[in-house]
């Protein structure tokens, strides 16, 4: 499974994206997205590749211009 658009890093859901996300739906919250939610490609604690989060639950990393999900975020700004 790849990322939807790796292109792409903020959406606005809508079908196609839903059907494409929902089966695992947000690993940031574990809640499904809904039509019109905006989700962003984010790097986070689980591993390897981005995925579709909520907007709120992301950070974007001014330096890198890449989202992270926000406490993956903070444990990597804490230095570890
Ligand atoms: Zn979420």
């Amino acid at each position: 499974m790849n990322d939807i658009n790796a292109c792409n890093p903020k959406i606005i859901m809508d079908l196609e994206a839903l059907n494409a996300t929902n089966a695992q739906g947000c690993v940031a919250c574990g809640r499904k997205f809904n039509l019109g939610d905006t989700a962003v490609l984010a790097c986070g604690a689980w591993g390897s590749g981005s995925r579709y989060i909520h907007e709120n639950e992301a950070v974007l990393d001014g330096r890198t211009s890449q989202y992270f999900e926000r406490g993956y975020y903070m444990s990597l700004k804490a230095g570890t």
